[in-house]
C-alpha cells in the first residue's frame, strides 16, 4: 500500500483514509461520515466528502459507481470484479479471469483502445435469496 506523505495529510484525510482502509464493505460516503465520526468528532460531511475526493484523486482509494447509486468508496486498488444485490445493496469483490477474447471483442465494437475491463454481477445475495432462514 502507498504511504501517506506528511505535508498537505491532515487529521481529517488521515481519519477519512483509515474508515477505508479498515472496512471490507464498500462504503457510501455518508457511512464513512459516521464512521470518520467516531475517530474524529466535530468532522463535518462537507470535510469527509473534500477528503474522499482528495484521496480518491491522489490514487489512494478506489471509487465504484453503478448507474444512479450513490458513489462507493473501495480500499482495493487493483482490478477487480464486484457483485451487487438487487435488493438490499451489498456489494463485494470478487475476481473472475477475464477471458482475452472478451477484451479483444470489446475493444473491436467500440474501437477503443483497451486499459480495463471490469465486470458486474447483479443479483440477490446470499440473504436476500434466504429471506426465511
Ligand atoms: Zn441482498
Ligand atoms: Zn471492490
Amino acid at each position: 500500500m502507498k504511504e501517506i506523505g506528511s505535508s498537505g495529510f491532515t487529521k481529517q484525510r488521515q481519519a477519512v483514509l483509515q474508515v477505508i482502509r479498515e472496512s471490507d464493505e464498500h462504503l457510501a460516503a455518508n457511512d464513512v461520515f459516521e464512521k470518520a465520526r467516531k475517530l474524529l468528532p466535530g468532522i463535518s460531511f462537507a470535510t469527509v466528502y473534500n477528503s474522499l475526493r482528495y484521496l480518491k484523486g491522489e490514487g489512494l482509494i478506489g471509487e465504484v459507481r453503478f448507474g444512479n447509486d450513490a458513489t462507493r468508496y473501495d480500499r482495493r486498488l487493483d482490478r477487480h470484479d464486484h457483485a451487487i444485490c438487487n435488493r438490499c445493496g451489498m456489494l463485494v469483490d470478487l475476481e473472475l479471469r477475464i477471458p482475452n477474447g472478451l477484451v479483444k471483442e470489446a475493444a473491436e465494437r467500440s474501437r477503443f483502445q483497451p486499459q480495463s475491463i471490469e465486470l458486474t454481477l447483479r443479483g440477490l445475495c446470499p440473504e436476500c435469496c434466504g429471506s426465511d432462514s
